[in-house]
């Protein structure tokens, strides 16, 4: 393979021979940099809403401090930044967690239609502050085996992207399609489709969306209160369930978020 090194070691054993072994040193070595750029970016996504409230502070403790106007706007702000770092730090114990269950697969039976019913209800005045709507489309029941709290999050957050992104106007569908019900392309397991009649995304982007903090746009995603971890969360969960998780996008048409899991 290119770019591969190995350690190589030879040891002599006495009465058999000489042991020769080889150790794939680039796997050990991209999983380090990847825990230190993992580190790197959780450090800067941390400092600038801190960095942020420090200044704010010392302007309420200085400058502002008899400007009732300017505290009010100031610490409206300071809410809003000591959120973000909230919503940060739920994102990354959820991310911890759903890693260090991974090869746990989970057996429970749970019936989908109802969770994605139950999902879209709860993200209704979401959408519609958003001026999004927003629609279900699946069969009576579909009993399947999960983690339901897990599954949740993988529609809670797959819904609410498309609401956030789609934008004013715009249209979002969960659909599930379950062999029983539907004539399969292939009997591959249940399917659950969000789609949305967004902006769209450029297809250069699909690959990574699900890396950790990448984002197509910055700064609209922390505009919108992204924290960068919503996919990577949602393709733990489904590697956890043994799925498959695929993006399809047309820039201005829309996007549509496939996972597929087992029967
Ligand atoms: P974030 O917290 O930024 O939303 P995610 O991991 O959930 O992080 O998503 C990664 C990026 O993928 C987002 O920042 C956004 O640019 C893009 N994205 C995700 N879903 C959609 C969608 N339905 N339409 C357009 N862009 C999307």
């Amino acid at each position: 393979q290119q770019d591969t090194t190995f350690r190589v070691s030879v040891r002599a054993v006495p009465g058999s021979g000489i042991l020769v072994s080889f150790e794939d040193e680039t796997t050990l070595e991209r999983a380090m940099q990847m825990r230190r750029d993992f580190v790197a970016n959780v450090s800067h996504e941390l400092k600038t809403p801190l960095t942020a409230l420090i200044s704010f502070i010392e302007t309420l403790r200085g400058p502002a401090r008899d400007d009732a106007a300017a505290r009010d706007r100031f610490l409206n702000v300071m809410g809003a930044e000591a959120e973000r770092m909230n919503r940060l730090i739920a994102d990354l114990l959820s991310l911890s967690r759903v890693e260090a269950e991974e090869r746990v697969r989970p057996t429970a039976r749970l019936d989908l239609a109802s969770l994605v019913k139950s999902v879209a209800l709860g993200l209704s005045r979401i959408a519609e502050d958003a001026g999004v709507e927003i629609a279900t489309d699946t069969p009576p029941e579909v009993e399947i085996r999960g983690d339901s709290d897990q599954l949740r999050q993988v529609l809670v957050n797959l819904t609410e992207n498309a609401i956030k992104y789609a934008g004013k106007g715009a249209r979002v569908t969960i659909t599930v399609t379950h062999p029983g019900y539907e004539a399969p392309v292939r009997d591959e397991g249940v399917r659950i489709v969000v789609s949305d009649t967004g902006a769209g995304i450029d297809p250069v982007h699909l690959p990574r969306l699900t890396e950790r903090f990448y984002r197509v746009d910055s700064d609209r995603s922390r505009e919108k209160g992204g924290t960068g971890l919503g996919l990577a969360i949602v393709k733990h969960i489904v590697n956890r369930h043994r799925g498959r998780i695929r993006v399809d996008s047309t820039p201005g048409e829309g996007t549509e978020v496939t996972v597929i899991l087992p029967r």
